[in-house]
């Protein structure tokens, strides 16, 4: 794999995988956000029902009032009942609201009891009822199992609110885990004041009637204070930070003062007035505006405790509210910092890297282009581009000497075939080339003519002019000869000054009349030394031709040498064939 693909490839994992956790961790984050700001809807739905639950056991007072009253009831009692019931009508039309006002979370919606709603609105009116039908018949007929069934269609009310505070209480718990032991307790001051009701409630027959409390009605108040005094305990079970609260321990107090000194010692004024045959003293009214007032600490404390827990769960949504944006910024600087990470690594790493590999085979490919730049960096790939530079200095050096040797090595080549003095071919360039052509009019059954010439009384030039002059009469004769001839044709010097022609091709009649132009040339061209006196030099050629494929060099020129010799000895300046 391509070392870009690799980088793109390992870049997309881990961007993918990046997002993938904060992803993940964003999502957890936004449900606990989400959910705790829900949650903070349920808790109003919960302390709405306890409200609701409270109204309900607070009618039973008045309805105690006016059940134990003649007709038509005292006007005041009569008020009073209405106001409770329209309380609690308030209070359960405030409950409903809360419930529509905002959608409960689907993960909630099945812990709340929804149906006990509509089941207490059925209760409560049939409730309502029955007591006015036995508030109009005259007290008379108000049997104790009348008025027992009566209070007890009351008492059946609250358990219904209570289920739905149950509900939401779990609800929340879900939510706040944190919250859970305080918002148990407030379920529980609840349920206290509700006990609290009936045990004020239990009284109402008596008192209405003016009767006796009856065995059973004694075992009812017994059962009625076992259960309350349980539930006191258990409110006071430490359960944490909530019950060093200063507000809270002074509920507590003050519930503890007013309804379990004076509210519960007016519940045993009436047994033991009843136990000793004395009259109570008091009808259900007047006992109910002494003991109810008794069991409103124990309201304030469910309220202190509501408002301790709405106090929690607003620091858990601001929490999970900051835990939420944290991790939006924390996941921000992360994707931040992934990029920059791949983005320093892709310019200082990878495009480096790459572009040294181009460099390097380039080099091994012997191009020499400018390498990367970057050599100045105090890093790994600063070293390696240093060192690249250096290769590419030292491969460019190694190039050029190849160069200088080769250069020399054909220089060798063409001095070890030059005559050093007129530049033209010397003998043994002359001889391997006239093998070759040799050869090659062999194979082809073609005739090779070779014409060998002498410079006439060469000897006494240099004798009359000395030995420079006498170079360059040689140098000019090398110039005419290779000026006349044509393409194919050549000429070497065969040694002192003695040259040899090798014309292209032709027979020895050509090669005479070429020996001939030759010689004209020579002799026609007046040569001019540096010292300004005019020579006039002419030659002797001799002729010779080789035929057949037993044609052998050698043999050659010494037919033309022989011809030469005869064209010295026949007077110079000429030319000779072979014969
Ligand atoms: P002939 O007409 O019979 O050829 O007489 P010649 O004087 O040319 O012949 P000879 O063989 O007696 O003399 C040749 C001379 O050429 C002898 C030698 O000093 C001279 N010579 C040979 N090579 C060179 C050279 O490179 N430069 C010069 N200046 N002279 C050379
Ligand atoms: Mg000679
Ligand atoms: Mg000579």
């Amino acid at each position: 794999m391509r070392l870009t693909r690799l980088f793109a490839l390992t870049g997309a994992v881990l961007a993918l995988l990046v997002c993938g956790m904060l992803g993940r961790l964003l999502w957890g984050e936004w449900e606990h956000y989400r959910a705790a700001g829900s949650g903070h809807h349920t808790l109003q739905l919960m302390q709405r029902a306890m409200i609701a639950a409270e109204k309900l056991s607070f009618e039973r007072g008045p309805v105690n009032a006016v059940l134990g009253d003649h007709v038509p009831a005292d006007p005041a009692y009569r008020a009073r009942l209405l106001r409770a019931r329209a309380d609690t009508d308030q209070a359960l039309a405030q409950l409903r609201r809360e419930l529509a006002a905002a959608p409960v979370p689907a993960a909630l919606a099945g812990a709340l009891p929804l149906a006990p709603l509509g089941r207490l609105d059925q209760a409560l009116a049939a409730a309502r009822q029955t007591v006015d039908q036995l508030a109009a018949l005259p007290p008379a007929q108000r049997t104790p199992e009348r008025l027992s069934e009566t209070v007890e269609r009351m008492f059946r009310l609250v358990p219904l609110a209570l289920d739905a505070v149950t509900g939401y209480t779990r609800a929340s718990e879900q939510v706040y885990p944190r919250i859970g032991r305080i918002l148990t307790k407030a379920r529980l001051t609840v349920e206290l004041r509700e006990f609290a009701g009936r045990l004020g409630s239990a009284l109402t027959v008596p008192l209405a009637s003016a009767q006796p409390l009856t065995e059973s009605d004694h075992e009812r108040l017994q059962f009625l204070r076992g259960r309350i005094e349980q539930l006191r305990q258990l409110i006071k079970i430490p359960s944490g930070d909530i019950d060093t609260e200063p507000r809270v321990l002074a509920a507590v107090a003050r519930m503890d003062q007013l309804y379990f000194a004076t509210g519960q010692r007016l519940v045993t004024e009436v047994e033991l007035a009843s136990r000793a045959g004395r009259p109570y003293g008091m009808d259900t009214g007047q006992f109910a505006q002494r003991y109810v007032p008794c069991m409103s600490p124990i309201l304030a404390l469910r309220d202190v405790l509501l408002e301790e827990a709405q106090a929690q769960a607003l620091r858990d949504f601001q929490d999970a509210r900051h835990e939420l944006m944290l991790a939006l910024l924390v996941g921000a600087a992360i994707l931040l910092a992934l990029t920059l990470l791949l983005l320093i690594l892709r310019r200082r790493v990878v495009v480096p890297l790459l572009r040294a590999t181009r460099a390097v085979v380039r080099l091994g490919n012997g191009d020499f282009s400018l390498p990367p730049s970057g050599a100045r960096r105090d890093d790994e790939i600063g070293d390696m581009l240093r060192a690249l530079a250096t290769l590419r200095a030292n491969s460019m050096d190694r190039q050029r000497l190849e160069q200088e040797r080769l250069h020399l090595i054909e220089e060798l080549k063409v001095r070890a075939d030059t005559d050093y003095l007129t530049g033209i071919l010397n003998r043994r360039a002359f001889t391997a080339a006239g093998n070759l052509r040799l050869r090659g009019a062999s194979e082809r059954n073609e005739t090779l003519a070779v014409i060998l010439f002498d410079v006439d009384h060469f000897k006494s030039v240099n004798d009359s002019y000395g030995h420079d002059a006498g170079d360059q009469v040689l140098i000019r004769i090398a110039d005419v000869v290779r000026d006349s001839l044509r393409d194919g044709e050549i000429v070497a010097r065969y040694g002192g000054e003695e040259f040899v022609v090798m014309p292209a091709c032709c027979g020895l009649e050509a090669a005479g009349a070429l020996a001939e132009r030759l010689r004209e040339a020579i002799a026609s061209e007046p040569l001019t030394l540096s010292d300004g006196h005019i020579l006039r030099v002419t030659a002797s050629f001799g002729v010779a031709v080789a035929h057949g494929p037993h044609a052998a060099l050698d043999d050659l020129f010494h037919a033309a040498d022989l011809a030469l010799y005869r064209a010295k000895h026949n007077g110079r300046n000429r030319v000779e064939s072979q014969v």
